[in-house]
């Protein structure tokens, strides 16, 4: 079944038909955290949205290099260029050297991303990695006549590139409204223009992550960073490039105009957007405390939570609403997705118990390609949730003898299930029994509690509490029930 998939452009701002560049394959590029403060729970539903993307595009059957880079330098806190550098500054807070600040919150962002069930990218680059590439890059844009040095340090000459290209073409914008509406800032004085903006700083004495370059000892504009790794990993011109809806100005905008001026052509065929988490309908902020950290969404540790949510129902909330729709985050929410997921669950569950039927009297294959066109229509996983409820009523209508299914019927309707919920959406069976990954793991368990139950059936008991104490040790702990033996992994 060869699913044609269209994609929300933000360029065009239409839904475009996928079409890869190579065919079978695709690169897709999203900006990844700067690496300062713990991620929060926003930045989260960003690559959660692109984690559902490079996991369908992997189950259509596309080999996806998915490069989504870490920012470790270079992210000053304003985005005219100015302010501290975001990891010098905590490092100095703190007392730590940048890297011990950059260790901390990189090993943070994984454990949070691994609790999510997020995929790691294919490539994870670094600003600081990179710093070559992105000298290289700056000689190239001067050689192009769109930069310019001034004491050390080199601004992209945004009028220049206006000249010949559309400085604002994906948000929007164009270059006389930025003019207008842009106020002289302090310590921009080295720039042309105040549109301008930073390839290469020269550091100031106490700026203490700094490296060589033919105009300064300094550091690498934020924009740079990304024009540099995705160029070097996935060429001039490539699939997808993603990121939060925040950064499309000025961030996006400047890669495109650096790599436009590179190589003349633009780099990215689809620019995808994911929208921003609001908490209890404000927006979230440090300062006013309106803010959650996932793992106090894991703890329940929220003076907003009444409990505490696993990371597969925070992310099935996250789901039930479309990436480029904001999303409400609140108790009330996340308790009711903890239903309708549970429910899901159960359903599946009870998938292997229901009698076949000579003749189905639903149409499976029908309700699975719904499934597919819901994800086929610009990843629209509300409406694929609602598609996988319909398929709950399925499994109920068959289990209460109202409709009948052949035994291929159940296979496809299992099949489907399991690929969407656990491999699409990459939701996790909180009692470790269901899921894909576990599956090998349900078989071995139950064999050796088949071999206990012979073992004590034979009053064998010393062998039956053996495997019992094993698996024990093991991290695995059974229940004996009135309906047989169960286990859990703790
Ligand atoms: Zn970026």
């Amino acid at each position: 079944m060869k699913q044609q998939l269209y994609i929300y452009n933000s360029l065009s701002k239409k839904k475009e038909l996928f079409i890869p560049i190579n065919e079978g394959f695709v690169g897709m590029y999203v900006c990844g955290p700067t690496v300062y403060s713990n991620v929060h729970l926003g930045n989260c539903r960003t690559f959660l949205s692109f984690d559902l993307v490079f996991r369908y595009l992997q189950h259509l059957g596309y080999k996806v290099r998915y490069v989504r880079n870490i920012t470790d330098a270079g992210h000053l806190e304003n985005d005219a260029d100015y302010g501290e550098d975001r990891i010098a500054k905590k490092a100095r807070l703190e007392q730590l050297e940048p890297m011990e600040v950059v260790q901390r919150y990189t090993v943070d962002f994984h454990t949070i991303m691994a609790k999510f069930n997020a995929l790691p990218p294919s490539i994870e680059p670094t600003a600081t990695g990179h710093i070559i590439e992105q000298i290289e890059l700056i000689k190239k844009i001067i050689d192009e006549g769109y930069a310019y040095e001034v004491n050390g340090s080199v601004y992209f000459n945004v009028h220049a590139y206006n000249k010949k290209h559309h400085y604002g073409v994906l948000s929007g914008r164009n270059l006389d409204d930025m003019i207008a509406n842009t106020r002289e800032l302090e310590g921009q004085t080295d720039k042309k223009n105040p549109q301008d903006f930073a390839l290469w700083k020269k550091a100031e004495p106490q700026h203490i992550m700094r490296w060589p370059s033919p105009w300064s000892d300094g550091f690498p504009g934020w924009h740079l960073e990304c024009t540099a790794m995705s160029t070097k990993y996935l060429g001039e011109h490539f699939d997808i490039h993603g990121g939060g809806m925040d950064l499309k100005f000025p961030h996006h905008e400047c890669e495109i105009a650096q790599a436009e001026a590179c190589n003349h052509q633009a780099p990215v065929n689809y620019w995808m957007h994911a929208n921003m988490l609001k908490l209890n309908g404000k927006k979230m902020a440090k300062s006013t405390g309106n803010n959650i950290l996932p793992n106090e969404l894991f703890s329940g540790n929220n003076s907003i939570l009444s409990k505490a949510y696993s990371p597969s129902v925070a992310k099935f909330f996250m789901f039930q609403a479309h990436y480029r729709s904001i999303l409400d985050v609140s108790d009330e929410a996340l308790t009711a997705s903890e239903k309708g997921f549970n429910k899901l669950l159960q359903a599946i569950r009870e998938i292997d118990n229901l009698k076949a039927s000579e003749k189905s009297s639903v149409s499976v294959s029908e309700w699975k390609q719904s499934c597919y066109d819901a994800m086929n229509d610009d990843f629209n996983s509300p409406v694929l949730i609602a598609q996988l409820f319909e398929g709950v009523k399925i499994i109920n209508a068959v289990k209460e003898e109202k409709q009948t299914l052949t035994q291929q019927a159940i296979e496809t309707l299992k099949d489907t299930m399991n690929a969407f919920i656990f491999d699409v959406l990459g939701l996790k069976d909180n009692d470790e029994e269901c899921t894909t990954d576990n599956k090998a793991l349900t078989q071995a368990v139950n064999l050796l509690i088949e071999m206990r139950n012979k073992a004590r059936a034979d009053k064998d008991f010393a062998t039956g509490d053996k495997i019992r104490d094993e698996l024990l040790s093991a991290g695995i702990q059974l229940k004996d029930g009135k309906d047989g033996t169960t286990f859990s992994v703790l």
